[in-house]
């Protein structure tokens, strides 16, 4: 069994990276993809905690990339974490990030709750502070319930505390990838919100950016969904994915190496599919870096 994206404490997981990595040896996933939102903060020590637990740690990043109406996350597996575009890319997200905070902390302060920036830095824990970071606050301000009723309330879009983030384009992002020696994969395809008479050509399109496969198989899809998405990838050419997105117990629904239908992950995803195509971005020329 394998899992192909997952999350941790360095973005909106539950788990430190050792932590999931010491999970992944318990529930038999041998190869585990970290793709934590706009960070590779976690790679060093799931990769030395893959060490100690016998599982190989694909380093991977979940980029957010300009989109609407819906949202679309790409994956960048097998990057190497210290490349210049990608290290580019997660300032420019930081700093994107920064800015949508502190307009946040106003909106909360002008419906006259009292919000205090440090406490939000501490609740994140040294993660990247995202939304679920300010449900949390929420909660504690006995706003909301639980993160669900803080994102329903408040934070989703359309409410009144959410901001839109400015985010790379989706150009920059895949450049950035493959320059990293990476595999740039179309996370969860669903949530770009296209029809069925759509999504092929918006992923044709994406594919003459430099897109290299797609993750057809996700917990948060249908089952016919993912089939339908593999036969897509097919006929495309592209290579096929599949992952938990496991977030730990902010997401009690998604396990570690299972997707859709608790299905456990097949092998066959790595060794077919990832493995032979990071093989050859390794044989690569870098690309240009991205300019942002
Ligand atoms: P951000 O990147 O700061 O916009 O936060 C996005 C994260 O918020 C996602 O990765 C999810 O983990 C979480 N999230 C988004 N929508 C919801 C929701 N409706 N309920 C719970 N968590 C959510
Ligand atoms: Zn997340
Ligand atoms: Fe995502
Ligand atoms: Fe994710």
């Amino acid at each position: 069994m394998i899992d192909l994206h997952t999350h941790s404490t360095a973005s909106d997981g539950t788990f430190s990276p050792s932590a999931l990595a010491a999970l992944a040896a318990q529930v038999g996933v041998s190869v585990l993809a970290l793709t934590d939102h706009d960070t590779v903060a976690g790679i060093a020590e799931a990769e030395a905690a893959g060490k100690e637990y016998g599982v190989t740690i694909v380093p991977g990043i979940e980029i957010s990339v300009a989109w609407e109406p819906g949202e679309l996350h790409l994956l960048g597996l097998g990057i190497d974490t210290q490349n210049d575009a990608v290290q580019r890319l997660i300032r420019f997200s930081q700093e994107q990030r920064n800015i949508r905070n502190e307009i946040m902390a106003g909106l909360f302060k002008s419906a006259g709750l009292s919000f205090d920036m440090q406490r939000l830095t501490q609740l994140a824990d040294g993660a990247v502070i995202g939304r679920p970071h300010f449900a949390q606050y929420l909660i504690e301000l006995k706003k909301a319930k639980n993160i669900q009723d803080a994102f329903h309330k408040y934070l989703a879009k359309g409410r009144p505390f959410y901001v839109k983030k400015e985010c790379v384009s989706l150009a920059e992002a895949i450049t950035a990838v493959r320059s990293a020696h990476g595999v740039p994969v179309l996370a969860h395809p669903m949530s770009l919100y296209l029809s069925w008479s759509k999504l092929p050509a918006a992923i044709e399109s994406f594919k003459k950016e430099g897109l290299l496969g797609i993750e057809a198989w996700h917990s948060s899809a249908r089952k016919g969904e993912c089939v339908r998405l593999e036969k897509l990838a097919q006929s495309l050419n592209l290579l096929v994915t599949a992952g938990s997105d496991f977030h730990g117990s902010i997401r009690k629904d998604r396990k570690l190496g299972r997707t859709v239908c608790d299905m456990p992950i097949e092998d066959r995803f790595y060794t077919e599919q990832l493995l032979p195509a990071l093989k050859n971005a390794r044989m690569q020329e870098p690309a240009a870096a991205a300019t942002l």
